[in-house]
């Protein structure tokens, strides 16, 4: 173990988490930072390459998902747009028990997914091609997931209207959001009233070395989907769910 994994742990401990096979999963961990940096260079997936810097702002980030919800009570987790894996993958390492849906509209994204899932050697990881709206439409995935995430896809707005049809009556969305969120869990509200949702704490965190602000924002589903949503594939990011925009489709 070097320098930037005993770190790596002793910061995981500060979350409450503790790796049950570690040396396998640090392992596993590396083999994750190498195929991102290898296929970083063929394709878009991350601006962040230092490997310190990955550990803290994309494991480390994904990981804090476990100071808001019990990962170990968890089974089913869906994670809507996680790009390069973000947050999904680092929790499946953690805590390998669960079983995980990914969701994403990009397909060499996808491949690079199943590209890790294979290499990485994680069982119970499905990664599918595909738009959160249409997805969601499918009966296997509407109102089915014990917790569903998404790190950096969209303003809560839209992306309650992506995520919450997943989740299933009495579970967890958790959106994971930068520093500053006033204004946009302000313009969230009605979005989540619409689907079912209710909101249940909002935490902020701080990334341990580079100090920047992290928000989780929790919301729980109290109630199956309503038909109408999600809403056509585009229009929840074009025409959020606000106070006002109805849901005529004119704008
Ligand atoms: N969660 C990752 C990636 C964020 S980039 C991280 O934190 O690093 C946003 C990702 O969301 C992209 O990969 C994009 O393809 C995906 N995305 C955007 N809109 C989507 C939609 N409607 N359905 C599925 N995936 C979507």
């Amino acid at each position: 173990m070097d320098q930037i994994q005993r770190d790596f742990v002793d910061r995981l401990a500060d979350l409450g988490i503790v790796l049950s096979e570690p040396a396998q999963q640090l392992e596993q961990f590396e083999a994750y930072y190498r195929l991102l940096v290898e296929w970083n260079e063929k394709m878009n997936l991350t601006g962040i390459t230092e490997r310190s810097a990955v550990y803290e702002k994309h494991f480390y980030d994904s990981l804090t998902l476990a100071s808001v919800t019990d990962l170990r009570d968890t089974a089913s987790m869906a994670d809507i747009g996680s790009g390069a894996g973000f947050p999904s993958l680092p929790v499946k390492i953690a805590f390998p028990h669960l079983k995980i849906t990914i969701v994403d509209a990009l397909a060499k994204r996808i491949r690079f997914l199943e590209e890790v899932v294979s290499s990485v050697g994680l069982a119970n990881v499905v990664c599918l091609h595909g738009r959160a709206e249409e997805v969601s439409r499918k009966s296997e995935h509407r109102d089915r997931y014990d917790l569903v995430t998404a790190r950096a896809v969209a303003r809560l707005a839209a992306l309650n209207e992506l995520c919450l049809p997943f989740v299933r009556t009495g579970g967890t969305f958790v959106a994971m959001k930068g520093s500053d969120i006033t204004e946009e869990l302000e313009e969230s509200l009605y979005s989540v009233k619409q689907l079912n949702g209710t909101i249940r704490d909002t935490v902020q965190l701080q990334l341990p070395e580079e100090g920047s602000a992290r928000h989780l924002i929790v919301i729980a589903k109290t109630g199956s989907t309503p038909k109408a949503y999600p809403r056509k594939p585009g229009l929840p990011l074009k025409q959020p769910l606000v106070i006002g925009s109805g849901k005529t489709g004119s704008s």
